[in-house]
């Protein structure tokens, strides 16, 4: 069983994907809990670069390939191979986050941005995309300051993130659970329960 979870800066969605894992391990679950970028060895190299680069000006173009890369090393060495074992993978991110980020927030071509990622990851889909979805007001209140470059950008470019990512999630109901990123942590952990439970392996 692979889940992702999906959302912009401030969301939530790394405190709920470790929260999730917990639990998961819990009920006897073998859980591998990762993350986009940086989840492997050249992938933290990959994240440096992403995370400082951009800052300078990195071309839209070449990001995408960047997270691509990243995206391609993470299904191959650790998230196929996780799922090959029987355990449960949850990351935090996946290739929605580049339909966000880099399609709408950056303006690629969505189809571009689509196929490059099907291609990375040879079509490996989650069965559970869980997104907190917060407006980016709200998310990047939170962060209070304190993060990476792309926190910096317009609040039109989070707008876009986050109209993307609902649009994703409509376009693919049976795949998504879309939890409002505002509600109390407790809240947004048991809706999430809620639904894993419905998919869960004996
Ligand atoms: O998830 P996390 O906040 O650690 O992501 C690091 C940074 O990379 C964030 O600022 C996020 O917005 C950005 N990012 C991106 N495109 C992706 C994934 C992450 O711009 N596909
Ligand atoms: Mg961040």
């Amino acid at each position: 069983l692979f889940i992702a979870f999906e959302g912009g800066e401030g969301s939530g969605k790394t405190t709920q994907a470790r929260v999730i894992a917990i639990w998961l391990r819990d009920q006897g679950y073998d859980v591998v809990q990762t993350r986009e970028p940086g989840a492997t060895k050249i992938g933290m190299r990959l994240r440096a670069i992403l995370l400082d680069a951009a800052e300078r000006g990195l071309s839209a173009r070449a990001e995408a390939l960047l997270y691509a890369a990243d995206r391609a090393e993470h299904v191959e060495k650790v998230i196929r191979p996780a799922l090959y074992r029987g355990s449960l993978v949850v990351t935090d991110r996946y290739v929605d986050s580049s339909l966000a980020y880099q399609g709408a927030g950056r303006t690629l071509d969505p189809e571009d941005v689509s196929k490059l990622n099907a291609w990375a990851t040879g079509g490996l889909v989650p069965h559970l995309t869980v997104l907190i979805d917060t407006p980016p007001e709200v998310g990047l209140a939170r962060l209070g300051g304190a993060a990476d470059r792309i926190e910096s950008e317009p609040l039109e470019f989070h707008e876009r993130v986050r109209k993307e990512f609902r649009a994703l999630a409509a376009a693919s109901p049976d795949r998504y659970l879309v939890v409002d990123g505002t509600l109390p942590q407790e809240t947004i952990t048991r809706q999430i329960q809620d639904r894993i439970r419905e998919i869960l392996p004996d």
